[in-house]
């Protein structure tokens, strides 16, 4: 757009640009009033223990996925919400809010899973990230080491003392802190030395790419060697085929999230899994893939 407008080309673009910000302001508008109006909800999508074939008792938890259904556009995806939320500072309410559900939930469910949560950058650089966290536990009754904290890599770096100093008081309320999307952005080893994360979760691209691309493979295998390493677990995203989990497995990674385990649902679409009904079926995964 700078460039553009550069070349003195601005009214060509005009229209669309002046589309886009009204259309950016009435979104704006609509999200300031989506949690009063009970448009904001939780996806819930399981995370299990590495093996090759997953049975329900693998499960080790779930994260929470935030979905904004519009009324009129109907599902907003997150990629699109939650920056808007961070520009306008919405985020601050609206994050406060996904905390408060997704542990409230948690705390509700007879298993004692993990429950992981998104950050948003904005969220962990601009309000007392600490104190919220802390009085949602108190109020939840959530077991603090059940929550998970997910951060983006780079979060951290704009202000490396100020993130360390913020990370070491998170980890004294006795909650996780994993590093989400590694391998997307700008990751150093620096950053994984220097940070005390639980959990690395490897970014999406490498697993996609997994059998298909040698490259892949060569990071996929020395990020889990790292993780293990620095004494980190891993956690692979978006695994969607049994090559992939296999792989995964081979490797040692220690656990696994993506459509081949589960969708990111309702929470009601996994009674069984957080203990709310029986299973109704008890014999193994394995028995029952062959009827
Ligand atoms: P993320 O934290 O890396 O979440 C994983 C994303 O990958 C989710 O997209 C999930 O639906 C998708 N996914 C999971 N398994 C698979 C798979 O096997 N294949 C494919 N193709 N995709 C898979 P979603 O829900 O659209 O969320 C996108 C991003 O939006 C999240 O990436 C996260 O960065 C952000 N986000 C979502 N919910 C929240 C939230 O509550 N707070 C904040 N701050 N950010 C959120
Ligand atoms: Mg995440
Ligand atoms: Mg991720
Ligand atoms: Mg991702």
């Amino acid at each position: 757009r700078a460039k553009a407008h550069a070349r003195g080309s601005i009214g060509l673009f005009a229209p669309e640009m002046d589309m886009q910000i009204r259309d950016r302001r009435a979104l704006h508008q609509d999200l300031s009033n989506a949690i009063r109006n009970g448009e904001l909800s939780l996806y819930y999508q399981p995370q299990a223990a590495s093996k090759r074939q997953i049975g329900e008792g693998d499960i080790v938890g779930f994260e929470a996925l935030a979905r904004w259904r519009h009324p009129t556009r109907g599902f907003v995806p997150p990629g699109e919400f939650i920056p808007l939320a961070e520009e306008s500072g919405l985020i601050v309410e609206i994050g406060e809010w996904i905390l408060r559900e997704a542990c409230r939930e948690a705390a509700s469910w007879p298993k004692p899973l993990q429950i992981a949560v998104n950050l948003s950058p904005a969220q962990f650089l601009n309000t007392d990230l600490v104190a919220t966290v802390h009085q949602v536990l108190v109020e939840t009754g959530l077991q603090p080491g059940r929550l998970e904290l997910e951060i983006t890599e780079g979060v951290l770096i704009d202000d490396f003392d100020r993130g360390l100093a913020l990370l070491r008081r998170l980890k004294t309320l006795g909650v996780r802190v994993s590093m989400d999307d590694f391998g997307s952005g700008y990751s150093s080893l620096t950053y994984l030395q220097a940070f005390p994360f639980d959990k690395i979760k490897i970014d999406r691209a490498f697993i996609m790419h997994l059998g298909r691309n040698v490259q892949s493979a060569a990071i996929v295998r020395a990020v889990i060697g790292l993780g293990h390493g620095l004494g980190v677990s891993l956690v692979a995203e978006g695994v969607e085929t049994q090559e992939q989990l296999d792989f995964l497995v081979d490797e040692g990674c220690d656990a696994v999230q993506g459509y081949l385990i589960g969708m990111p649902a309702p929470i009601d679409q996994y009674p069984v899994l957080v203990g709310l009904a029986p299973s109704p079926d008890p014999m193994p995964a394995r028995a029952r893939q062959v009827s």
